[in-house]
């Protein structure tokens, strides 16, 4: 873990207001000599000038963007484990913003993407990085999750190519024009930023949208199999859930400029019959982006790999709007509950997190090569075994995910990104580590792990091949997290 970056406003403006005091003492009381007198007028100078080159006030401003990243027709969904994509039924968008005034520029994006794994994700941020002027540890990428959409993995795709199989994960030429693309707006929405003074804080109920992938059957069984349209199964309670949707703000003055939301759900209401749509969070999005055009709307999802709308949805076509309108009301709830509070500080945090891989049964390297050679596999097989060499491969080469983490006014409020499908008891335990901050946080940032369960659901007999780590990992992500948070040393 490391510190990137402080900027301390309270400390340059006292500088500015020192410089006035001095100017004040050497002008009037003249006990300066004409250095003393110059110094002085040099320092109170600064509050003067508008904008000083050398930052005595201290400003943050934001670009946001947004561009369009739909996949062409015939591309793969979802990695290629569903059909691949037959029509557009609504636009897959990035959209983000930069954030200016605390060191190194920093870039928050939401992709309406299934996953970004491995080199996918780095090329992503390299590619916006280069855009803001930034490093790439300071791009904050996550991805909203929608199964109509792509899972890119570069070098999966690479071993795919091997075996003659082009596009069955991801079209690379696609994807650098998808980079491509939200770059260029992102350099373009530099040349017109946003002032930012505050930041807001408001978290909304969502009622009957979320529920726990995990059920108890009548006669005691432990199961996963609550899925996105499974329906009611059982009548099960709710389980684990997060209700509440949290959105974070940023205001000039008492001008709200953008907001980005987050909330802990598998984002389909139907999916798998190549219709790409950025689902039910998509429409809630731009209704609350209808609902003021000049509040730049963001979402994210949340550490939802256990959770979905099974309970309240059988994937009826006509569900999407209904679950869309219940986001939607949590969101309107956020807003009016926001409260608004002097933007003073910002600290940027990025920890390493190394997760083993997966080595046994199915895992093994002879395994998955067997597989990915095996002609008479199913598709979504040989896929998931190049999907598994492309992180066993960086596994080997010492390459950790990053779990970033936006601070603003030191623990007031923090936002992080958890990677692929971290399970919904990481985000209560980012709460719980910081019980005095609004703690928001993403899940899907590196999509390369697959689902990332906490130890509890691998000690209640979780089973499910799409994840790429090794069981029990919930001591090192908690240790990241806390570092991400600020809060070394408290992980469990
Ligand atoms: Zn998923």
């Amino acid at each position: 873990m490391k510190a990137v970056a402080n900027m301390n406003a309270d400390q340059t403006e006292f500088a500015a207001r020192v410089g006035w005091r001095l100017l004040i003492g050497a002008g009037l009381g003249r006990r300066a000599g004409w250095r003393g007198l110059l110094c002085a007028i040099l320092a109170g100078a600064a509050i003067l000038r508008p904008r000083p080159a050398c930052s005595a006030t201290p400003e943050f401003r934001v670009a946001n963007f947004e561009a369009d990243i739909t996949i062409p027709i015939g591309h793969a969904c979802m990695g290629g484990g569903i059909a691949d994509a037959k029509q557009i039924l609504d636009p897959l968008f990035a959209k983000g913003f930069v954030l200016l005034g605390a060191g190194e520029p920093i870039v928050v994006v939401a992709p309406d993407w299934c996953q970004c794994n491995n080199d996918s994700y780095d090329r992503w941020r390299v590619g916006l990085a280069s855009a803001a002027g930034t490093s790439p540890e300071r791009v904050m990428l996550a991805t909203v999750h929608q199964h109509d959409a792509p899972i890119c993995d570069l070098t999966a795709q690479s071993l795919l190519d091997q075996q003659g199989l082009k596009g069955w994960n991801c079209d690379p030429v696609f994807h650098e024009q998808a980079v491509q693309r939200v770059a260029t707006v992102l350099a373009r929405a530099l040349k017109s930023t946003r002032r930012v003074t505050h930041f807001g804080t408001g978290q909304g109920r969502v009622a009957q949208l979320a529920s726990n992938r995990r059920v108890v059957r009548p006669d005691g069984k432990i199961t996963w199999e609550r899925g996105s349209a499974s329906g009611d199964v059982f009548g099960a309670p709710e389980g684990e859930v997060d209700p509440w949707v949290k959105t974070l703000s940023f205001w000039d003055g008492k001008q709200p400029v953008l907001a980005w939301s987050c909330y802990a759900i598998h984002p389909m209401s139907h999916y798998g019959k190549g219709e790409v749509s950025a689902d039910f969070p998509g429409l809630a999005r731009a209704r609350r982006q209808q609902d003021d055009p000049t509040v730049f709307q963001v979402y994210f999802t949340g550490c939802g790999g256990d959770t979905t709308a099974g309970k309240y949805n059988t994937g009826a076509v006509t569900n999407r709007v209904v679950l869309a309108d219940r986001l939607y009301q949590g969101m309107v709830a956020a807003w009016k509950n926001t409260k608004r509070q002097p933007l003073r500080r910002i600290d940027y945090r990025v920890a390493k997190l190394s997760l083993p891989a997966r080595d046994t049964g199915d895992f093994t390297l002879t395994a998955m090569r067997t597989t990915l050679a095996n002609t008479n596999a199913p598709r979504w097989k040989r896929i998931c075994a190049a999907l598994g060499l492309s992180w066993r491969q960086r596994v080997e080469a010492g390459r950790p995910i990053e779990v970033p983490c936006l601070d603003l006014n030191t623990g007031a409020a923090d936002f992080a990104i958890l990677p692929a499908e971290s399970f919904v008891g990481y985000q209560l335990a980012a709460q719980r580590l910081q019980p005095r901050s609004f703690v928001m946080v993403a899940g899907f940032g590196d999509g390369a792990p697959g689902y990332i369960p906490t130890d509890q659901c691998w000690r209640d007999g979780y089973a499910d091949d799409y994840c790429w780590v090794q069981p029990m990992t919930e001591s090192p992500i908690l240790k990241a997290l806390a570092e991400a948070l600020g809060r070394s040393g408290i992980g469990r």
